[in-house]
């Protein structure tokens, strides 16, 4: 295994190694997952631990997958927004030292960008600018019958289906739901993103969800840094392993 020789390093040392890595890296990008969000308090709306199991009653008898899936949407557009407004809004939400870390990173020109599973926007918020987000985002929304575009707000601050103004159609969030394919565009940039990279730093993400498993195995640079608190399949390919917070980790790193 490529990061034998790592696990024998102590914390400060792996810090240092990944710090040179970084410095030393043309092309480094960040791929994360719901773990870079859950730092800032927004739980993973993906794990069964997380937030469905311990929301309100009316949402118990549904699957969690189907709380945010197409097949609601369409069929119980009620249910769907009520869930959607009680649990992903994230406008008052603020990013944590991970983000801040990449957003500094990516201003010092040691970071081509982010990629990211998260719907909240907290990159952006941070300061991050090229930031592709794989499943689409909680801050745009778009009417289904004329395509006009709103605002964060819009959804968030309406009650019952949200309706466009303009033709009355069904206005929808850009994100991804179970049963719908990915952004293409994000999608295709992020997959040109990972190939470029010679330094990949997964963080957050066990690698379950196939977008992200699929796009980290677009990557053959020459470092790979994972931080996740569980196991990821890509373990055995990583040079430094951090199971720590990504939080602190990012920000003790001094590149160079
Ligand atoms: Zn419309």
């Amino acid at each position: 295994m490529k990061n034998k020789l790592f696990n024998r390093m102590t914390d400060a040392q792996r810090l240092e190694a990944f710090g040179n890595m970084l410095a030393w890296a043309r092309h480094a990008v960040f791929l994360g997952g719901a773990g870079v969000s859950t730092e800032s308090g927004i739980p993973d709306f993906r794990s069964r631990d997380g937030l469905y199991h311990k929301t309100e009653k009316r949402f118990a008898r549904y699957q969690p997958e189907y709380l945010l899936s197409y097949e609601c949407l369409r069929n119980e557009p009620d249910v769907f927004f009520d869930y959607y407004r009680a649990h992903l809004d994230a406008r008052a939400v603020q990013p944590n030292a991970a983000h801040m870390a990449l957003a500094r990173w990516e201003k010092e020109g040691r970071l081509d960008g982010v990629v990211t599973q998260n719907i909240d926007g907290l990159h952006q918020k941070a300061g991050s600018v090229n930031v592709q987000e794989i499943h689409g985002t909680t801050w745009r929304n778009h009417c289904t019958r004329c395509d006009a575009a709103y605002g964060v707000d819009f959804i968030f601050d309406s009650i019952g289906k949200p309706r466009c103004p303009r033709c009355g159609g069904m206005v929808r969030p850009d994100v991804t739901l179970y049963g719908e394919f990915l952004p293409k565009e994000a999608h295709d940039n992020a997959r040109r993103m990972i190939r470029d990279a010679d330094l990949l730093i997964i963080g957050g993400t066990s690698l379950q969800v196939g977008s992200a498993a699929g796009l980290a195995r677009q990557f053959s640079g020459e470092h790979l840094v994972i931080i996740n608190k569980s196991r990821t399949p890509l373990d055995g390919e990583a040079d430094l392993i951090f199971r720590d917070s990504i939080g602190e980790v990012l920000s003790a790193v001094k590149p160079g």
